[in-house]
């Protein structure tokens, strides 16, 4: 019962004449239930990877699908519309508004859905920032700039969470909040995938996938 799979993946980057292979093949799938760790040195398609997973990027070749939707080769237009309704990523560069409140952006995310969701005040109760609701992402540390996108990635209870370095600059406390956290989402059914360079972070996953030179070597 896969709720994220890809097969194959392919991803050339061309500059110049010089052509860089940034993923060559990659297959994997995260079960119901599953939290897996991609791990792997600078370079070797990490970003890539979690960019093709969440339809942010476009393979060249290969195929993604969350929760039995495909995700690659469609316009735009359709992998938005699934990014929002299936998926929560959380990447280095950032996911909040910069104009509106953590509370805001939590509202954002929830706008139109059907089913009932936590409330922002809830979730931003589970990554210990609730007395920061109101303010602007500029106006937080980077520890709580991490909390508060992650807040902001699960509050419309998506199936699969795609992070990258979700706990790279929290301290020892708040990075078990962040664990407990993803360990709750695979307890509830979803699905999991994880860029970490951290042995807290692997330590909690079901599996771990090593990335090198863009293919899965372990
Ligand atoms: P990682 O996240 O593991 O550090 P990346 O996915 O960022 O790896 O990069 C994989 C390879 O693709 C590297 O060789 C990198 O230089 C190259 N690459 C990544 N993005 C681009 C881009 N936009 N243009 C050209 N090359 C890129
Ligand atoms: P090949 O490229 O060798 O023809 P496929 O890409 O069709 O193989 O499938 C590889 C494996 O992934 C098969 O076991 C297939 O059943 C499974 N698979 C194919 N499509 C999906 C999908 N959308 N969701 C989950 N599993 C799939």
């Amino acid at each position: 019962d896969n709720v994220l799979w890809c097969h194959d993946l392919y991803r050339f980057y061309r500059s110049g004449d010089e052509e860089t292979l940034a993923l060559r093949g990659v297959s994997l799938s995260v079960a119901r239930g599953e939290v897996v760790a991609v791990v792997g040195p600078s370079g070797s398609g990490k970003s890539t990877l979690l960019a093709c997973l969440a339809g942010l990027d476009e393979p060249d070749g290969g195929a993604v699908t969350v929760a039995g939707d495909r995700v690659s080769h469609r316009p735009e237009a359709e992998r938005a519309r699934l990014r929002s309704r299936r998926l929560g990523v959380v990447l280095q560069s950032g996911n909040l508004i910069t104009q509106l409140t953590v509370r805001a952006n939590i509202q954002l995310v929830q706008a139109g859905a059907k089913a009932s969701r936590p409330s922002p005040d809830e979730l931003l109760e589970q990554v210990g920032l609730r007395n920061r609701a109101s303010a602007l992402p500029r106006e937080l540390s980077g520890g709580e700039l991490a909390r508060a996108g992650l807040a902001v990635a699960v509050s419309n209870n998506p199936d699969v969470l795609l992070a990258d370095e979700p706990t790279g600059e929290l301290d020892g406390q708040t990075e078990q909040i962040v664990l407990d956290l993803i360990r709750m989402r695979a307890r509830d059914g979803r699905g999991v995938l994880l860029v970490t360079h951290s042995p807290a972070v692997t330590a909690i996953a079901d599996r771990v996938i090593a990335l090198s030179d863009g293919r899965i070597t372990a």
